[in-house]
């Protein structure tokens, strides 16, 4: 029995946030005074929720946060998730999505425990700068030593995530372009959405799909590659076919008619959009004593409802009810 919704969109996509703690103070995603908000769940926990829901059709499982190798535990998780089966007998896919700062020690034991691939954030790439964003010192040489231990891994291919915002870094979007032809890394860049805890966004602060492109072109042309329709970038390569770069754009290109995904958050709520006003408690349910086949019943219930579309830039457009380092991005 595949989750489906009511608009027909199958969902296949599971993102847990393992904690909404973090070692990095972003700027434009965190006020820099807040630290965890909710509470986190022991491992067996998440891994109930996951292995329902792999039951229910999900096939791949992406860990978030918070950043989440703040989590102790994280490789025996990954093994454990690893050995989960999907109805049609294979492991689910696993990735993660980290700022990279704790990641070089880490990437060997992810991949051998099951890890399939790794994105790493990264919204400038140079020392000095990165440090301005992430408002920590010396996190640039562990980030890019966390990237390259990735790859070394066989993590392949790395993706990198930069979400730009005008004024601030949409000037580096050339040097992420030899970056990615550099490092051999995938690099994404992100439109800025409503999700900051400080309430700064704006639409003229999203540096868009079409910005990019042209601004990309500048250094170098882009020929853009095929997708698949429930991919949320789009994808370009270099003209002389060398180095991959993609295009997230909820804002300006929104995707939400095919999108695929839940999430879980640190706290064991199920939320089904992004911008979902509220959330739907799976884990009190659990600690009540709920059997399976009552989670299974809550879970096909919320899917069914999930929001048919976000409503970024519209007038009464109503916050989340969470931002993004609280939910798992
Ligand atoms: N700590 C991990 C990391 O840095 O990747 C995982 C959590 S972080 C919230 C996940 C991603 O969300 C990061 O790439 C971050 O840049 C992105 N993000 C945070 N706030 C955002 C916003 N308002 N709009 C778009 N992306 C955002």
């Amino acid at each position: 029995m595949p989750l489906t919704d009511n608009f027909g969109r199958s969902i296949h996509d599971l993102r847990i946030s393992i904690t909404d703690r973090c070692n990095y103070k972003c700027v434009y995603c965190r006020t820099g005074t807040n630290g965890a908000a909710y509470a986190e769940l022991p491992f067996e926990d998440y891994l109930r929720m996951a292995r329902i829901l792999v039951g229910l059709g999900i096939t791949k499982i992406r860990l978030t946060g918070g950043e989440p190798l703040l989590r102790k535990g994280i490789v025996e998780f990954v093994r454990d998730l690893a050995r989960l089966r999907t109805a049609a007998g294979k492991k689910p896919e696993i990735a993660l999505t980290t700022n990279g700062h704790l990641l070089a020690e880490i990437a060997q034991p992810l991949k051998d425990a099951g890890l399939d691939r790794v994105t790493v954030s990264m919204d400038a790439v140079d020392a000095e700068r990165f440090a301005r964003i992430t408002r920590v010192p010396n996190g640039y040489e562990s980030v890019l030593a966390g990237v390259r231990a990735s790859r070394q891994a066989g993590l392949d291919p790395v993706k990198i995530n930069c979400v730009l915002l005008r004024g601030f870094n949409e000037d580096q979007i050339a040097n992420f372009g030899k970056f990615a032809r550099e490092e051999r890394v995938v690099v994404r860049f992100i439109e800025f959405m409503p999700l900051e805890e400080d309430r700064v966004w704006t639409p003229e602060i999203v540096v868009t799909l079409d910005e990019i492109v042209s601004r990309m072109a500048e250094y170098l042309p882009l020929e853009e590659i095929a997708h698949e329709r429930s991919e949320t970038a789009r994808r370009y390569r270099f003209s002389d076919g060398v180095g991959e770069i993609g295009i997230i754009a909820p804002v300006s290109h929104p995707f939400c008619g095919h999108c695929s995904r839940i999430r879980i958050t640190s706290d064991g709520k199920l939320r089904t959009c992004l911008f979902s006003v509220w959330d739907h408690d799976l884990h009190e349910l659990m600690r009540r004593g709920a059997t399976d086949e009552k989670l299974i019943e809550f879970i096909v219930k919320v899917v069914e409802k999930k929001e048919e579309r976000h409503h970024i830039g519209e007038p009464g457009f109503v916050p989340a009810s969470r931002t993004m380092v609280h939910i798992g991005g």
